[in-house]
């Protein structure tokens, strides 16, 4: 989103979708700064591309920035396998990255006129809600959780006169947390104790440590593999942002990183394996399924949303998964676990309330009228903005 305030032009979050071929989003208009909320791809994808067009500084966390740069190499890296055309290079990477002032929450960004301040989003670590204060109060959530989960605090609400919010989850709740985790551990306990292994497909960025969080005391052997390592150290490094650093210390000490072919033939044998890609696209998990989908002794467990047309889809709807052009059957347990880092309906409902905004402008939503058309939320003004359709702020 572009947004114009006091004569500044500021763009919060310019992504792409990680499809097949991937989706792009239109050119990044000339910019004054770019705020980014968190290190997701539809979020931060295409940051070098805009630096690459227009010098500006890129405000966001030490974490975003740094596990962003880790997104990016690896988004190059995949369009090269794949064959795709790619908006930007490794030298636009490193340009991005020396645009980067980072920011705490609770630090402010000076401009003329407004003054733009981060708060925790809650809904994976670093990630940042933006505050523009000016003549009025407008909140940019960005990806949003507002209930706690192992990994991060919830977020808090900012009372403001328009509010910017995610609608992923309009007009859906989500499972109660502590019931799911118990619900996959019991699962997990039934597999391991018939001599079986579990498969945990999970996204290297958040999702894996929360497992890990979760399974710190099941006392089953688990081992982590993927780009989820990286992001752990990451993680460990920058604390701060953690619900709690030494939970994670400690859950991190009881988990074996996988750093070779033997290491992952030994996994292999371990009673869980947490590993990327959470939809089954790429990543190490192929190796996992060649190797243990075909037993029924076995499981695998999904933690993360599958988008239609990716392999973890086409496991949930027919039991099969492609894997380099082979077909492989899947006879392994299978089961869909709902962990979202997404705010469900009705805490978005709370959260407008306690925000208690005259406008709302629902963003990064497949259903925003949803909310719109919420009983509960009669009084507010709604804006369901269009791609590429500019409009003006009431007051
Ligand atoms: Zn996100
Ligand atoms: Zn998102």
């Amino acid at each position: 989103m572009m947004m114009e305030v006091a004569g500044n032009r500021l763009l919060f979050d310019y992504g792409f979708t990680a499809s097949k071929p991937p989706a792009f989003p239109e050119r990044a208009p000339p910019m004054d700064a770019l705020f980014v909320t968190h290190c997701h791809l539809d979020h931060s994808g295409l940051v070098p591309e805009a630096t690459r067009r227009h010098m500006a500084p890129v405000h966001t966390t030490n974490l975003t920035s740094e596990i962003s740069e880790m997104l990016w190499y690896d988004s190059i890296k995949i369009a090269n396998i794949e064959g795709n055309v790619f908006p930007f290079k490794s030298e636009d990477v490193k340009m991005a990255f020396r645009s980067i002032e980072p920011m705490d929450f609770g630090d402010e960004v000076e401009m003329m006129g407004a003054t733009v301040r981060a708060h925790s989003a809650g809904h994976i670590p670093g990630a940042v809600m933006f505050e523009v204060v000016s003549d009025e109060v407008s909140l940019f959530t960005g990806d949003l959780n507002n209930r706690a989960t192992r990994l991060v605090n919830g977020a808090r609400p900012v009372p403001c006169r328009n509010l910017f919010i995610e609608g992923t989850y309009a007009g859906r709740e989500h499972p109660d947390r502590h019931e799911l985790e118990l619900e996959l551990l019991d699962r997990i306990d039934d597999v391991v104790y018939r001599g079986g292994h579990v498969i945990l497909p999970a996204f290297a960025v958040g999702r894996s440590q929360e497992l890990i969080l979760m399974l710190e005391d099941s006392g089953h052997e688990v081992w982590l593999d993927g780009m989820g390592k990286r992001v752990s150290r990451s993680y460990l490094d920058n604390g701060h942002f953690l619900r709690s650093r030494g939970s994670m210390r400690a859950a991190d000490r009881q988990v074996s990183y996988v750093k070779s072919e033997s290491g992952r033939d030994r996994a292999k044998e371990a009673d869980v394996i947490v590993t990327t890609s959470g939809m089954l696209e790429g990543g190490p998990v192929g190796s996992y399924l060649r190797a243990l989908a075909g037993d029924p002794k076995n499981a695998v467990f999904l933690t993360g949303y599958q988008v239609e047309g990716t392999n973890g889809r086409l496991l949930m709807d027919d039991r099969v998964v492609k894997l380099d052009g082979d077909v492989i059957k899947v006879d392994a347990e299978l089961e869909y676990f709902d962990f979202s880092s997404h705010a469900g309906h009705s805490d978005i409902v709370r959260f407008i309330k306690q925000c208690d905004p005259e406008t709302v402008v629902v963003m990064h939503s497949g259903h925003p009228e949803q909310l719109a058309e919420d009983p509960e939320l009669e009084g507010y003004e709604f804006i369901l903005p269009e791609t590429g359709k500019p409009f003006t702020l009431p007051g």
